[in-house]
């Protein structure tokens, strides 16, 4: 973005009058321009520089005429803020922050592989599902992040062009903000948007439940459960969403959809030394997919602070967990580790919220998980 546009969208967002119109669907856009009395094809214009040309403001919007775009220019604004820093990992992963108001910022992470450019965003300011693992949940939950919030993270990095697939899988539980990250969906998949395959997003949750099948049902998107324990007062805790909606459950209403073709369920495991990497855990887990389509990725713990009862898997055990369940037909994966080191790594997004500004933080202290004696 040139320093112009920038010192221009800067004032825009700066000024609460106005309106964000990235992060609209083509619905939304027209309603916008009904509101204003211009032709309906004006929305369908504005989905194009938007979300295909990726214009960062009204003045490059050239084939609306002068009037309607000083006319947006009172009431709206793009709404692209680019981010206020740039980690880069000795692994090429770069992790970006964006300041998301109240002094709050969320992350997005760019994980750069051989023929992919993944970039993992947040959904929430923190979130409220409190799993004891996670950096995120140790800093409590501050709101949700808009539409124009989760997509302006796809559009205002400067890699933004070359991103391949979006996974929701930073800070927040999307399934808890589920009507911004149907529209952020919507805008990715649709002709009028970025015009991708449901393939290249996937969306991560802990199973809440009725939301989960909001999304199964509206959308076509890869999903991923974080299951992370197959037994139920185990798993509970580590993550207290299992007494609300058991994962048992969840899984059962998953398998009565269509994961077998085009669209894929994955099921992602943190591992954990003497807590569930053993052959009766792997027994459990197998015990609750529904079916063999399902993919199993064994993810790497990051340890955190706080949380010293939870120690790293070893690789013969992570092994051991991935033989058996191949050995049983089930497809399952020890997924690389990506950005350790600069805290972009699974379970380690905390934004710039320190946790001991939150009192949220204190109530997270407790030692909940018993490790299993061996
Ligand atoms: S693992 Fe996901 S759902 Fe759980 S606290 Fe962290 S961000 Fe929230």
């Amino acid at each position: 973005m040139c320093p112009f546009h920038l010192f221009k969208t800067i004032m825009e967002i700066t000024n609460k009058q106005l309106k964000p119109l990235a992060g609209m669907t083509l619905d939304d856009l027209r309603g916008v321009t009904a509101s204003m009395q211009m032709p309906r094809f004006v929305a369908s214009q504005l989905a194009q520089w938007l979300y295909v040309k990726r214009v960062a403001s009204f003045d490059e919007m050239t084939n609306i005429s002068k009037q309607n775009r000083a006319a947006l220019a009172e009431r709206y604004c793009v709404g692209l803020t680019p981010p206020a820093n740039a980690q880069h990992s000795q692994d090429g992963t770069v992790k970006y922050l964006f300041p998301v108001g109240d002094n709050k910022a969320v992350e997005a992470v760019l994980i750069p592989d051989e023929d992919r450019n993944t970039l993992c965003i947040s959904s929430q300011k923190g979130c409220r599902m409190n799993c004891y693992f996670c950096m995120t949940g140790r800093q409590g939950w501050h709101g949700n992040l808009t539409a124009n919030e989760i997509i302006n993270q796809v559009l205002s990095i400067p890699e933004s062009d070359s991103i391949t697939n979006v996974v929701f899988m930073g800070m927040g539980e999307p399934l808890d903000n589920i009507e911004p990250v149907l529209k952020v969906i919507e805008i990715m998949t649709s002709d009028w948007g970025f015009a991708w395959s449901p393939k290249r997003v996937t969306v991560s949750t802990v199973g809440v439940k009725p939301a989960l099948k909001q999304l199964v049902e509206q959308t076509q998107v890869h999903i991923a459960l974080s299951v992370h324990n197959a037994i139920p007062e185990e798993r509970q805790s580590l993550m207290p969403i299992q007494k609300l909606y058991p994962v048992k459950d969840v899984l059962e209403m998953l398998g009565k959809y269509d994961f077998a073709h085009q669209r894929r369920l994955s099921v992602e495991y943190i591992m954990w030394q003497w807590f569930n990497d053993d052959v009766p855990h792997a027994e459990r887990l197998r015990e609750i997919l529904p079916n063999t389509d399902i993919r199993v990725n064994l993810i790497r713990y990051h340890m955190i602070p706080d949380a010293p009862k939870l120690r790293t898997s070893g690789d013969e055990r992570m092994a051991m967990f991935r033989d058996y369940l191949n050995g049983h037909g089930i497809t399952c994966t020890i997924r690389r580790s990506r950005g350790e080191d600069i805290a972009a790594a699974c379970g380690m997004l905390a934004g710039k919220v320190r946790k001991d500004d939150d009192e949220n933080a204190k109530a997270n202290k407790a030692t909940r998980p018993q490790a299993r004696k061996q």
